[in-house]
């Protein structure tokens, strides 16, 4: 949770109520509200997932294109398959480097006493 810094009625307050209640800038609040973040994140996000919108291109593509054209529609059908079994894996192996990253860009926020 991120709590912004001081005493009386900054107190236990997050950074949300916080920018609502005046006590501190949308500048202070990077984090909710830095365009910067929102950028960074929403490009971490659309990589992460992007394969899957492209494996059902794909899919699409060889119902309608490719399942007729003769021997080259099993070869495709292989190579799509495969693809679509070691998405999930890579997906799921990839959690940690995706993690990490959506750390790195969250500015630094410094927990005050108590929290
Ligand atoms: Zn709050």
């Amino acid at each position: 949770m991120n709590f912004i810094h001081g005493n009386g009625p900054r107190k236990d307050v997050c950074a949300n109520c916080g920018v609502k209640m005046d006590l501190i800038t949308k500048e202070e609040a990077a984090n909710l509200y830095s365009n910067d973040v929102a950028n960074a994140r929403l490009n971490l996000v659309s990589r992460r997932w992007a394969p899957f919108f492209w494996i059902i291109v794909l899919w699409n593509a060889w119902f309608f294109f490719i399942k007729d054209v003769q021997i080259w529609n099993w070869v495709v059908f292989g190579a799509l398959l495969i693809i679509t079994l070691i998405l999930p894996v890579l997906f799921l192996i990839s959690t940690a480097t995706y993690t990490a990253k959506m750390e790195k860009i969250t500015p630094e926020f410094k927990r005050p006493d108590g929290h």
